[in-house]
């Protein structure tokens, strides 16, 4: 069985007219008000507990798209049992089987059920179009093909035999069962951290994040429909902490698969240390968490290409990627020019509900997100060493609508260069060109995450000095380009320092988390 060689998912374009445009339109309409009721899903059953939450549309939030139902802790219990049964006969069958199933995931996502997840993820986490197609779209589907690519490298590449031992290496699943715990900003991430455990074997508890359930429930509708067996991934919703700390308590607890905050994956770290002894064996920890990702322009930089990487990079998707520009540094000479077309471009961003597809941003997911995030415009707005430049207007009547906000501050360490805020809020410094080099060492000291970062230079010398200067700063970095949008199979992406293990979302290296490998030597 020789898998397809995987190739990336072309991006469609959804021009006006076209037939693409009118599915996801339609799909759209469909699913507004389709008040849809999500079960969660145990082993062979989906349980409605009647304890239920509703799901609105953070454009919308007076308009309910459904509901889902909240699990108990029995119905975790019910949960972890239920996987460690299936588990029996999932980490028995052959890896091409598996891989079959994700396969067809990805071409059941590429075909029919492609207009139906863009649009969930457009009504339920704020996505434009655009931005649901490269995410819940073709970085899914990316994730799925490449994954299944590299489980057949991993599952094939064997150590050296002679002629008389024979050596094997059995990628085993790791003893128990695997915990993830999923953000609302992709649902690419969201399907690709119980679906990379599972492929490897494992059997999988799967917590989406409240924000994210409508479109995790046509994720798992269509593992299953691509012959995921029931039990493999179960889907629970409710209380975070509760079912944390539920599962972390199972003696069967194998591994964690991680995207979400800093401080609740350093709670969720410090709770396995203290369960440690009830485990059967050492748990793995694999997680991508928060940044402060920076931009930093030499003077040498072509003005209009920073530009568009400050505008790209800090806006998309509302600024809610772990990866998105957050503060900039700019030499003086190159201010004015970068001034100048942040305020060209920054005109021609038209915000709104994603149903008009004309729309560059929407809303920002909830309000304790709109709070947070308006909370430190308001504070830049009268601290005397910053200033908002550009936006600072926002209005939660009937969505969590903020402006792509700019600040300029005087100062480097300015609260809003250094905490992560997760929003269309960008800050930008602007240091004296002839210090380029002090500036490269600021950057470095003041990067307690390391997740991605971008350099921007026309002279290769100086490209080469900010690559070397800056090398803990970024797992992703980019040069001459905004420091978002890595490509599955060409940019394996994640972060060290606070922003997580490094262990590459969409590789080998990922993949090798999920499996316990035997060596096996046979003497003839
Ligand atoms: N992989 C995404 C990117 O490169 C970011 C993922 C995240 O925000 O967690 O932009």
């Amino acid at each position: 069985f020789n898998v397809p060689k995987a190739v990336n998912e072309p991006v469609k374009a959804y021009a006006v007219g076209s037939k693409e445009r009118e599915a996801v339109a339609n799909a759209y309409k469909e699913m507004w008000n389709s008040k849809i009721e999500v079960p969660l899903y145990i082993g062979d059953q989906e349980i409605k507990t009647g304890n239920t939450r509703n799901m609105s549309a953070p454009h919308d939030h007076q308009h309910i798209v459904g509901t889902y139902h909240l699990a108990e802790k029995s119905h975790i219990t019910q949960a972890i049992d239920n996987a460690l049964e299936t588990r029996k006969k999932w980490a028995a069958i052959s890896w091409e089987n598996r891989a079959a199933i994700f396969l067809k995931a990805a071409e059941l996502i590429a075909g029919p059920y492609r207009a139906k997840i863009n649009a969930a993820t457009m009504i339920a986490q704020s996505k434009t179009i655009h931005q649901a197609e490269i995410d819940a779209a073709c970085e899914l589907i990316d994730f799925l093909r490449f994954n299944v690519e590299y489980m057949t490298q991993i599952y094939k590449e064997q150590p050296n035999s002679d002629s008389s031992t024979w050596n094997r290496l059995e990628h085993r699943p790791l003893e128990g069962f695997i915990y993830a715990i999923t953000p609302f900003n992709f649902t690419a991430i969201a399907a690709n951290l119980p679906a990379s455990a599972a492929m490897m074997g494992n059997v999988v508890v799967w917590k989406p994040s409240d924000s994210q359930v409508f479109s995790a429930k046509v994720i798992i509708d269509i593992f299953k429909e691509a012959g995921l067996p029931n039990g493999v991934i179960n889907v629970v919703f409710g209380d975070a902490i509760m079912i944390t700390d539920t599962i972390l308590a199972s003696p069967d607890f194998a591994g964690i698969h991680f995207t979400g905050s800093t401080h609740v994956f350093k709670d969720i770290w410090a709770k396995i240390g203290n369960n440690i002894d009830t485990y059967k064996t050492y748990p793995r920890i694999v997680g991508e968490t928060g940044g402060k990702d920076f931009i930093i322009a030499h003077p040498s930089a072509n003005a209009k290409q920073v530009t568009t990487g400050i505008t790209r990079g800090a806006f998309e998707f509302q600024g809610q990627k772990c990866s998105a520009a957050s503060r900039v540094y700019i030499p003086q000479s190159l201010w004015p020019a970068v001034k100048n077309q942040l305020e060209t471009d920054l005109k021609s961003m038209k915000m709104g509900s994603p149903e008009d597809m004309s729309n560059f941003i929407t809303a920002v997911i909830h309000e304790g997100s709109f709070d947070k995030l308006t909370s430190y415009i308001d504070q830049a707005k009268k601290d005397a060493d910053a200033e908002v430049i550009f936006g600072g207007n926002y209005d939660k009547s009937k969505g969590y609508f903020i402006e792509p906000t700019v600040i300029l501050t005087t100062n480097p360490k300015y609260t809003t260069m250094e905490t992560e805020l997760f929003g269309p809020v960008v800050t930008i410094y602007v240091y004296e060109d002839a210090k380029w080099s002090e500036t490269l060492k600021l950057v470095d000291e003041t990067s307690e995450y390391a997740l991605t970062g971008a350099v921007f230079s026309t002279d290769r010398f100086a490209i080469e000095e900010a690559t070397v200067a800056l090398q803990n700063c970024a797992g992703n970095f980019y040069i001459n380009d905004k420091p978002t949008g890595a490509v599955v199979g060409c940019q394996p992406f994640g972060g060290a320092r606070a922003s997580g293990t490094n262990d590459k979302a969409g590789s080998v290296l990922n993949l090798l988390r999920w499996v316990s490998p035997r060596t096996i030597k046979e003497t003839f």
